[in-house]
């Protein structure tokens, strides 16, 4: 107990004695002060000696438990005791306990910090990285702790968020009538613009890639795909109908499709089992046949240059984080400023 205690005691707030910390390319203080809501909102409850605060606020905004009842079992029984809010000497400063019984309970419990072991300290901060995008490498240096805890927490951002795309998926979908939308595949369509060293990786992921042409910026829909060999017949076949699939869930039907000829996936070919739903499929060569879209031909660099960029960068994670990664793409795109409040608010509706 005393060594948890001195430890909180020796970490002050915009300063670490590790020498590890002092080689970020931003100071704590710089880092706290993006997005707004995080500086006006959070910051404060972060100074030495509020962390109490901030634990409450989590209470208070439902992210964790109100109230807990005792689940202790005496005599075959469960207690079922009302269980009060406690100040207690550990890390979380606070803790439940039955008015009835000796028992105590965690207040991380069915909260989707259950399995998370830092500080609410650092738990918020790693959850603004996750919705600014920030390296992991630098938020471990940042913060002065283990990688492990910030994956960890970056981990509960992303299922949060993901289970959210799932279940409102219509506030990610793309194109409606008469808007074009690009359908490649990652990596066979980028080729012609893409350096030649992530074609020389024979593990390559590939990815569904979408482009709704409608506002700047461009929004993307990005999806992991099975790895298949393209000279073997079913794979290639069986990658086509997951990804038909996905276009049919992501791109709204009347939307004008414009394809790759020559692509194994989601080619001009493939895409035409989809005329009952995309009545105008174009093939990128085809473009030129149309006067107000043939602009789109010289910029197809530049519009897939950020999905290309994440579809790149992806590569580097493993099968367990790549799609987490994409998770986080598709959040903060779509909240972009407000990603970090957004998320704050779906915790509260996933308690497990
Ligand atoms: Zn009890």
């Amino acid at each position: 107990m005393m060594k948890v205690l001195r430890r909180i005691k020796s970490l002050p707030v915009y300063e670490c004695d590790s020498k590890n910390c002092n080689d970020t390319e931003i100071t704590l203080e710089e880092f706290d002060s993006q997005p707004i809501y995080f500086k006006s909102v959070i910051r404060p409850m972060l100074a030495i000696g509020h962390e109490g605060e901030l634990i409450i606020w989590l209470k208070n905004i439902g992210i964790l438990q109100h109230s807990q009842r005792c689940n202790n079992v005496i005599n075959n029984t469960e207690c079922q005791g009302v269980m009060n809010w406690m100040p207690a000497k550990i890390i979380d400063q606070y803790q439940w306990r039955c008015k009835n019984c000796p028992k105590k309970r965690n207040i991380r419990e069915h909260s989707v910090f259950q399995d998370v072991r830092c500080r609410f300290k650092d738990i918020i901060r790693i959850l603004a990285g996750w919705c600014k995008g920030t390296d992991v490498e630098m938020l471990t240096k940042l913060l002065c702790i283990k990688k492990q805890a910030v994956n960890a927490v970056y981990n509960v951002a992303a299922s949060v968020a993901h289970k959210y795309i799932e279940t409102n998926l219509h506030r990610w979908k793309l194109g409606g009538p008469g808007f074009v939308v690009l359908i490649e595949s990652y990596p066979e369509g980028f080729k012609e613009f893409n350096s030649q060293e992530y074609f020389q990786n024979h593990n390559i992921i590939p990815m569904l890639c979408i482009a709704e042409i409608k506002e700047i910026p461009t929004r993307f829909w990005l999806q992991v795909l099975d790895r298949y060999n393209p000279n073997i017949q079913e794979q290639v076949h069986n990658t086509n109908t997951i990804a038909l699939h996905i276009i049919q869930e992501i791109v709204l039907p009347g939307s004008i499709l414009v394809a790759n000829l020559d692509s194994k996936i989601c080619s001009f070919d493939v895409l035409q089992s989809l005329k009952h739903l995309y009545p105008v499929i174009v093939s990128k060569n085809g473009l030129k046949r149309h006067d107000h879209l043939n602009i789109l031909l010289d910029n197809f660099e530049t519009i897939w240059s950020p999905a290309l960029h994440v579809c790149n960068e992806a590569q580097y994670y493993s099968n367990a984080h790549i799609q987490n990664f994409i998770t986080n793409f598709l959040w903060r795109q779509k909240f972009e400023n407000e990603s970090f409040e957004n998320l704050l608010h779906q915790m509260c509706y996933n308690f497990i």
